[in-house]
């Protein structure tokens, strides 16, 4: 990594939902920010704040110490840094963090090579949804070498509240992967509870107050049930991309031969409602099947 006079210059390839708040942060915090994502729409708010637009991930690589990605897919991750447009080409000795949620044995291969072209490599994915990416909240997963986390870190921060290193190449996805599985059971029981409080005929609000404050509490209860609640299926997180994460998921535990039928469940339920058309709508969604039927 180049030391620049000021704070080091960093690329962001992505800017979704989650990315473009996140590039935000980095960005407000004053460090020279290079942008790229692949419709260029979505890049101009920040670039309307100050960053600098890029055509291709090569150009953003040229000129940035720290690169991360937050793209959809493994495939768009390999592309990005792979391809022959891609960072492990076209950057200077730099930092390469994904943050995508991607599989861990791509983690490892993209690792292998970001360092074998003299780069240092982190998998970095997330977890705090939306909101955590607007507050800046995320708490963020990491493996990679020691040097790799400890030069990140500082970035990171802009991004995260509760940060960890969790092994080599290959264990921030695993740690998310064993993220998502909780979250997969867990968002199957937030919809029957609520689907079983409607049928037995009580306000869903004041049972959302009343149990989110105890031990049935979390994320998905107190952010996703008023959500579910009023109605709104918008997406603060994908069903597409979640099915994305239950496939990889589910494929890393038939490697171990560990049976998991809380998220065999949720696979097939969340299929059945892709199928009916609503693979863009949020996770929150999966209360249409307890209320219509999937
Ligand atoms: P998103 O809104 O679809 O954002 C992904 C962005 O990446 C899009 O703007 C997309 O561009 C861009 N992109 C995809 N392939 C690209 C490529 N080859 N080159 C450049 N840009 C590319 O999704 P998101 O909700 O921000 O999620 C991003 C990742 O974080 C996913 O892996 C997701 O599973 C994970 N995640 C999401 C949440 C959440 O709550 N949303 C939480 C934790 C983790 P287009 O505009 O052209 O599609």
């Amino acid at each position: 990594m180049t030391e620049s006079a000021s704070k080091p210059r960093v690329g962001f390839i992505g800017l979704g939902i989650m990315g473009q708040s996140m590039a935000g942060h980095i960005l407000a915090a004053g460090h020279p920010l290079r942008v790229y994502n692949r419709s260029p729409a979505k890049a101009r708010g920040l670039i309307y704040k100050g960053a600098i637009g890029c055509a291709t991930p090569a150009e953003v690589a040229a000129s940035s110490d720290v690169i991360i990605t937050m793209v959809g897919y493994p495939s768009d991750v390999e592309q990005v840094w792979l391809g022959p447009e891609g960072l492990i080409a076209h950057a200077r000795q730099a930092l390469l963090i994904d943050m995508t949620t991607s599989s861990p044995e791509l983690a490892r291969r993209l690792a292998a090579a970001a360092e074998q072209a003299g780069h240092m490599a982190l998998d970095a994915p997330v977890s705090g949804g939306d909101v955590g990416a607007r507050e800046a909240k995320l708490s963020i997963m990491a493996g990679g070498s020691q040097a790799a986390f400890d030069a990140a870190l500082p970035i990171l921060r802009l991004m995260g509240a509760n940060i960890a290193r969790l092994g080599q190449a290959g264990a921030g996805q695993h740690t998310k992967m064993s993220n998502q599985i909780v979250i997969a059971s867990t968002m199957m029981g937030v919809c029957e509870g609520l689907a079983y409080a409607r049928a037995a005929g009580l306000d869903a609000s004041a049972v959302l107050q009343c149990i989110g404050g105890g031990a049935a509490g979390g994320f998905q209860l107190n952010v996703m049930g008023p959500r579910i609640v009023k109605g709104d299926f918008a997406p603060g997180f994908f069903i597409e991309h979640f099915l994305k994460d239950l496939g990889i998921a589910l494929e890393q535990a038939d490697q171990m031969k560990l049976p998991l039928p809380g998220l065999t469940l949720a696979r097939q339920l969340y299929t059945e409602l892709a199928e009916k058309g609503l693979a863009r709508q949020g996770t929150q969604a999966l209360f249409q099947h307890y209320v219509h039927g999937a």
